[in-house]
């Protein structure tokens, strides 16, 4: 995916704020924070979307979620609570299209969601 802004993240010919990384996953800060922890998660590999990583190889999603979970630790907010989302679709407001998990914590966050 030569287009992809994800990809080219993975092959570090775009910087990013690297915090966590697996074989098949890394976590990087958003550069438009909408929390006082705001970490994308992503797959190494191009998906689409959640759908896609839902129909990926084995174990991949479930990596992709072990380490948002360990971001969260990381960044202090596993234990007030924090946020998980993936944003499927142009109707959910997805832009970029390579799965990512945005994992946000660090304030009171209201439900339900805009
Ligand atoms: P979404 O709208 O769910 O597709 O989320 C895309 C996210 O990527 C947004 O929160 C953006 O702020 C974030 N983003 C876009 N470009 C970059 C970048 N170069 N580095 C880090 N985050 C980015
Ligand atoms: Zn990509």
């Amino acid at each position: 995916m030569n287009d992809c802004l994800f990809c080219k993240i993975v092959a570090k010919e775009i910087p990013a704020e690297i915090v966590y990384e697996t074989g098949r996953a890394l976590a990087f800060r958003d550069i438009n924070p909408q929390a006082p922890a705001h970490v994308l998660v992503i797959t190494k590999g191009h998906y689409s979307d959640a759908a896609a990583l839902a129909d990926a190889d084995d174990g991949l999603a479930d990596e992709v979620l072990k380490a948002a979970h360990a971001v969260a630790v990381m960044e202090g907010v596993a234990e007030e609570g924090y946020r998980v989302v993936f944003n499927t679709g142009p109707g959910a407001g997805q832009t970029v299209f390579h799965v990512h998990a945005h994992v946000l914590g660090g304030r009171a966050l209201t439900w339900p969601p805009g």
